[in-house]
């Protein structure tokens, strides 16, 4: 099946017709035809956005979301690849386990599923796991990470960075100080203590990227920083950066829209981790977003069933769906702001994540020949998000009642459409 997409304008650009054919973007120009027809007037292309931070939680958490559930949600997220996160149960830590991960994302087909490995085996934090077999595995994993927890240990992150090298491997770090955040629930700050609840201090964050970043530069190895979401973490990395470091980061589409003021209505929809933070810590992840400090948006996509989320908030789970939203998130917090344009959300959304994970096939140009893995988006489409109509399993979206501005139309991994009219095809 071909597919014409009729006047669409590729990264915002100006419009021409594209036609996929065949796995492959096959011809660029005017008064073409194909086998379906699309009138994509208005509409945008990007390049396939790829998630460098997804939580699956299949295997052992089918609950809350698995495979097909997840990657369907990433879909219609405009996702035509997503990196899955080990904290499964069991954890994924061995070739066997990432190996299962990658064969379900394959048999569902909604999008490229690149799993992650722990960095410790059981992602305890004592020793490391066998990085090495994950890496020989089918499943080529090239991307470590023990999200969810730190590897506070600097003995075991150095070890970690040294042995990742041999193959072009990156260490993922959710950077959080476990000490200085022990039963922390939300920033810390004067909300913390006006409300009561235990806080979570910036320099928790920020204390493991210094660390981590100097650890990397004096192993010469790559790592990758988890979620940033502090303004003195991005002043961290721009030094690092200015060094030549090879550090690069990541900020979530929530990190970039709410903060720590929705906590006061004690609703744990709004409890994540890392935590919500001040007006002025938006403001410093959006510009460091667009000059390029931060080099990705990943949703962090941490789906919880109903009975982990809809509780007293000391007892609630952390975390929040966002595969269905991001893409209409950074363009109300990055596009509509005139911080970034549709290219910039292509290099932050699709090319960088891709590149930082050593991810065949994804994250290219809209040019002749490439792998048609492309997303068509509506600018002008604003919805209400329903949280009962996410594909997740799971509800906790921070957006629920809402109006974003945007919606995905289409999705096409290698040709084939995973999404049409905004519902599965
Ligand atoms: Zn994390």
């Amino acid at each position: 099946m071909s597919y014409l997409l009729k006047g669409v304008r590729p990264l915002g650009g100006d419009p021409v017709d594209l036609v996929l054919n065949e796995g492959v973007i096959a011809e660029l120009g005017t008064g073409l035809t194909a086998d379906v027809t699309i009138d994509a007037d208005g509409l945008i292309a990007l390049p396939g956005l790829v998630d460098l931070h997804t939580h699956l939680r299949e295997p052992g958490l089918e609950n809350a979301e698995t495979v097909e559930s997840g990657t369907l949600a990433a879909a219609l997220g405009g996702f035509t690849a997503v990196f899955a996160m080990p904290n499964t149960q069991p954890a994924a830590d061995t070739a066997g386990v990432v190996e299962q991960v990658y064969r379900l994302g394959r048999d569902a087909g909604y999008c490229d599923v690149q799993p992650i490995g722990a960095v410790t085996q059981g992602r305890a934090g004592k020793q490391l796991a066998e990085l090495g077999a994950m890496a020989e595995s089918a499943a080529r994993v090239r991307v470590f990470s023990d999200d969810g927890d730190c590897v506070s240990d600097a003995v075991l992150m150095r070890r970690a960075l040294e042995y990742v090298k041999a193959f072009d491997g990156v260490i993922a770090q959710h950077a959080q100080e476990p000490r200085l955040t022990e039963g922390a629930q939300m920033n810390e700050g004067v909300l913390s203590g006006q409300l009561g609840l235990r806080g979570w201090p910036a320099v928790a964050e920020e204390a493991i990227i210094a660390r981590d970043v100097l650890l990397a530069a004096h192993v010469g190895s790559r790592v990758h920083i988890c979620h940033v979401s502090t303004a003195g973490s991005v002043e961290i990395l721009r030094w690092a950066k200015s060094k030549g470091y090879a550090v690069t980061a990541e900020v979530t589409p929530h990190h970039l829209l709410l903060t720590d003021e929705l906590v006061a209505s004690y609703d744990p929809v709004y409890k994540v981790n890392p935590p919500l933070r001040t007006a002025e810590d938006v403001t410093a992840v959006r510009e460091a977003l667009a000059d390029g400090t931060i080099d990705v948006v990943a949703t962090d996509h941490a789906p919880h069933p109903v009975e982990e989320k809809e509780c007293e908030w000391p007892a609630a789970a952390m975390g929040m769906v966002g595969l269905e939203t991001a893409l209409a998130v950074v363009q109300q917090a990055m596009v509509d702001t005139g911080l970034l344009d549709w290219a910039g959300v292509a290099e932050r959304m699709s090319a960088a994540p891709a590149r930082i994970g050593r991810l065949q096939g994804h994250g290219g140009t809209l040019e002749r020949g490439v792998a048609a893995n492309v997303t068509l988006y509506d600018p002008n489409a604003p919805w209400a998000v329903e949280p009962a109509n996410l594909a997740s399993k799971s509800r906790n979206t921070p957006f629920g009642g809402r109006t974003l501005p945007g919606r995905v139309v289409a999705t096409f991994l290698r040709g084939r459409a995973t999404v049409l009219d905004g519902k599965p095809a």
